[in-house]
Order: C-alpha cells, then structure tokens, then sequence
C-alpha cells in the first residue's frame, strides 16, 4: 500500500509557489487574496487561520477581513464589490458556511469571476463543467493533482464519489469525467453506496461522517481518495475511511490529517498565482 501523502507534495508544491511568487515581486507585482470571515464558527476560524499562514509562508498578502455574525446581506455585498473594485485585489475567498439570513448564492454570484479563487461562481462552476479553463474549487483541484503526481492514471478508470456536494463530489465528478474516466456519484439518497464503491477502480469519499467507507466496501487494490473531516469526541481527527481496515486492502490511500486538506490549501493559492498573472501581467490593466 502507499500512502498518498498530500502534506509532502504540498511543501513541494509551497516551494514552486514561493519561487513564482519572488518572480512577480521582482516585476513589482504582489499577489494579494482577500478573505473574508463572517462569524466565530470553530471550523471555520481554524481554516481562514490555516489559509492566512500558508499566505504568509508563500509571500501572498493576505487581506482577512473578520466580520460580525449579524452583519447583513447588504453589507457583505457592498464589502465584496470593494474588493471586486480594488485593482490590488487577486482573489476572492468568503469562507463557508454563511449565517441562515445570507443567502449563500447572492454572495458567490457577487464575486467577480476574474477573482474567484474558491471557483463557486457559476461562471467557473460551468467552465469546468464544460471543461475549459477556469478556477477549479480548490479541494477537487488538490485531489485530481495528487492523483497526478503519483501518477495514478483516470483514463477508462472507474470511479465513485461519494457525496454530491457543489464544492466538492459535484466539480470532482467534472474533472475525472473530463479526465476520461467513468463516473458515478452517491449520496444520501443512494441506496447501495456499496455497490458502486466495490465495482469502483478509485473511490473518493467526501461525505463529513466517520467510517463510513469500511473494508468491505472497497476492492483489492483500490484507490480511496479521503475527503472527510470529522473531528471526533475525543479530539482526534479522522476521515470518512476506516483507515485501518481499507489501508490493508487499498493500493494507494490518503490520510487524514495530512492527505487531501493540505493539498487544498496549496490549490487555493496556486489559483490565486493565477488569477495573479492572468489580472497583473498579461492583462496589466486597471479593473
Ligand atoms: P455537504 O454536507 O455539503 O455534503 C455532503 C454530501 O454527502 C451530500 O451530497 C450528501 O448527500 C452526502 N451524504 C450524506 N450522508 C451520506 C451517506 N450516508 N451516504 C452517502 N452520501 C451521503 O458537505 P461538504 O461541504 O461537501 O463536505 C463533506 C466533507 O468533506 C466534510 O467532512 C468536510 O469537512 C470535508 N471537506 C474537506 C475538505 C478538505 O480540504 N479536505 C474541503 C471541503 C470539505
């Protein structure tokens, strides 16, 4: 079994980003991402906090901007269209979940498409469907480069996502279909997980529930891609994978910490280098 480890491949990949981003600032170019933060969710603190870092590990400034919980829709509109407006302003991350009185779409709508490095505008959203350049959602974008890097082939593969969510299983599915493989996604309407994940060369679980992929769910010398976070009550962090038991029969396995979470965070800023170059080089004009 090897293990793919995502926190390896991501200090290499830091290492590349810290390079481009000491190239831009010999042009006097200076790659800035704007996240935004509404609330105090644990969570969501924790990964605004992770993302700020790896900003300022990779010479990215890093605008957060922390909001009150009761901010309203209006307000976080007028704040995003300031940055959509601020020609110094790379991307556009606004950290999800929303408080219930936002309405999440309206937000991501309001992004400029030039900026939006989380790619949850419809805009990129359809582009990847489509399969033409765009902001892929960061987390997809880690897994398929991971695959990549160990070399593990998508073509004729196939492939079962589990979860159906718009910033994971849904642009996941997208990439590996334009990748050529075969694609079935499951969800919490599906009624045998199993029988795809058996029949499936690569599984990838995405679902936010703890050993939900066991042994008997996977074959011999599977691929199983571990998107899951779920802390569990005695602190410790685990995946949707019984790690234990799939590692034993998987080929390549991610784990978690360490797997596809940091391979996340390098795509984010890998697409704000992007929107970097695309806005301040070859563009060189004033928004
Ligand atoms: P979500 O709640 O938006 O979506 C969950 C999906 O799982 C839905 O499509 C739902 O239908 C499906 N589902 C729920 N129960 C199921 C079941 N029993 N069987 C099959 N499908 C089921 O969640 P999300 O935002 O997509 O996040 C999913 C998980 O991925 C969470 O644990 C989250 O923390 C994690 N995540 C990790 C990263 C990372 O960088 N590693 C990034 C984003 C999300």
């Amino acid at each position: 079994m090897t293990l793919l480890d995502g926190r390896s491949l991501a200090e290499i990949i830091e290492k590349q980003i810290i390079a481009q981003t000491d190239l831009f600032r010999g042009q006097k170019v200076v790659p800035t991402l704007a996240v935004i933060l509404v609330g105090e969710d644990p969570a969501s603190c924790a990964y605004v906090n992770m993302k700020v870092k790896a900003c300022e590990r990779c010479g990215v400034v890093c605008v957060a901007k922390k909001l009150p919980q009761e901010i309203t829709q209006e307000e976080l509109l007028k704040i995003i269209k300031n940055f959509n407006d601020d020609f110094e302003i790379d991307g556009i991350l606004v950290q999800l979940p929303l408080p219930k009185h936002i309405e999440t779409k309206s937000v991501l709508e309001a992004i400029d498409p030039q900026k939006d490095v989380d790619g949850f505008h419809p805009f990129n959203i359809g582009r990847v469907f489509a399969g033409i350049d765009a902001f892929k959602p960061a987390t997809p974008m880690g897994v398929m480069s991971l695959l990549e890097n160990y070399r593990i082939p998508l073509k004729g593969k196939n492939v079962a996502i589990i979860g159906a969510s718009n910033i994971v299983g849904k642009p996941l599915a997208s990439l590996m279909l334009n990748a050529g493989a075969t694609v079935s996604i499951c969800h919490i309407m599906t009624k045998d997980v199993g029988f795809f994940t058996r029949n499936a060369d690569i599984v990838c679980v995405g679902v936010g529930k703890p050993r939900l992929i066991c042994a008997d769910m996977v074959c011999e010398g599977s691929v199983v891609i571990d998107i899951g976070i779920n802390r569990l009550e005695n602190g410790k962090l685990v995946g949707d994978v019984d790690f234990e038991a799939v590692s034993k029969k998987a080929a390549f396995i991610t784990p978690v910490p360490g797997g596809v979470g940091p391979m996340t965070i390098v795509s984010l800023l890998q697409n704000t280098l992007l929107a970097t170059k695309k806005r301040k080089i070859e563009n060189n004009k004033k928004v």
